[in-house]
């Protein structure tokens, strides 16, 4: 008998290479405004930048809309480039809204797992654009069911997206889901929260943290066949 019958996914850094969806994004959107791009010492930099400026939004330093735009400002002053930083702003965010690449053994693992399982979707952001990025990636179509917080007005870790994310999916069963997502914060202790099995998918092999332990953890998503005992199959 299977352990599990409902793989419920989230989708930015899980089915998503989020790091791959920045990197376009950027190149893109200096290419839109006509600068020319610097990939080795402006990518960095903008790492670097960006990640100053969520710790300032997280302090309470800095707004939202703030961060969309400083974080240019100040990269285009440190590498001395010529041109509007406002508008490489927009583009970004536009070309970050409207893109999605998946690693790249996704589609043949949903594809696996299709025939077997009851598959499903649960991710934090803007339902526009996530429903349109779903879409776009080709992991939209093996979707039995699909949460969107913005959509339904809550969001990881509060179980009440995860109600949401069985019902739509017609299951009703949380001993036979198991929920597999890049965040212990939102998708291992939402999980946790709804008294599920998560399992944590840590490609970068990072630290975790003794309050949230998830049931199992992963480096590489096809891994999940060897939890699901479908090696063999
Ligand atoms: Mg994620």
């Amino acid at each position: 008998m299977k352990k599990y019958e409902f793989l419920l996914f989230d989708f930015d850094g899980t089915l998503v290479d989020y790091d791959r969806t920045e990197r376009w994004s950027l190149a893109e959107a200096f290419r839109q405004a006509g600068i020319a791009y610097h990939e080795k010492s402006y990518l960095p930099e903008y790492t670097r930048i960006n990640a100053e400026m969520w710790k300032d939004f997280e302090k309470g330093v800095v707004s939202a809309p703030e961060l969309r735009v400083k974080r240019f400002r100040i990269l285009f002053q440190a590498c001395g480039i010529e041109g509007n930083p406002e508008l490489v702003a927009a583009l970004y965010v536009s070309n970050l809204s409207g893109s999605a690449f998946l690693f790249d053994d996704v589609l043949p693992l949903l594809e696996k797992l299709r025939p077997r399982y009851k598959l499903g979707l649960i991710t934090n952001g803007l339902k526009e654009a996530q429903r349109k990025r779903l879409a776009l990636s080709g992991a939209g179509m093996y979707m039995d069911g699909v949460a969107v917080s913005d959509e339904i007005g809550i969001q990881k870790p509060d179980p009440g997206i995860f109600e949401y994310a069985l019902r739509d999916a017609g299951h009703a069963d949380r001993k036979t889901t198991l929920v597999i997502g890049d965040s212990l914060s939102s998708d291992i202790q939402g999980g946790i929260n709804f008294g599920i099995d998560t399992c944590w998918f840590n490609p970068k092999g990072k630290t975790g943290v003794p309050e949230i332990v998830p049931t199992y953890e992963i480096r590489r998503l096809p891994e999940l066949l060897g939890i699901l005992g479908e090696e063999n199959h």
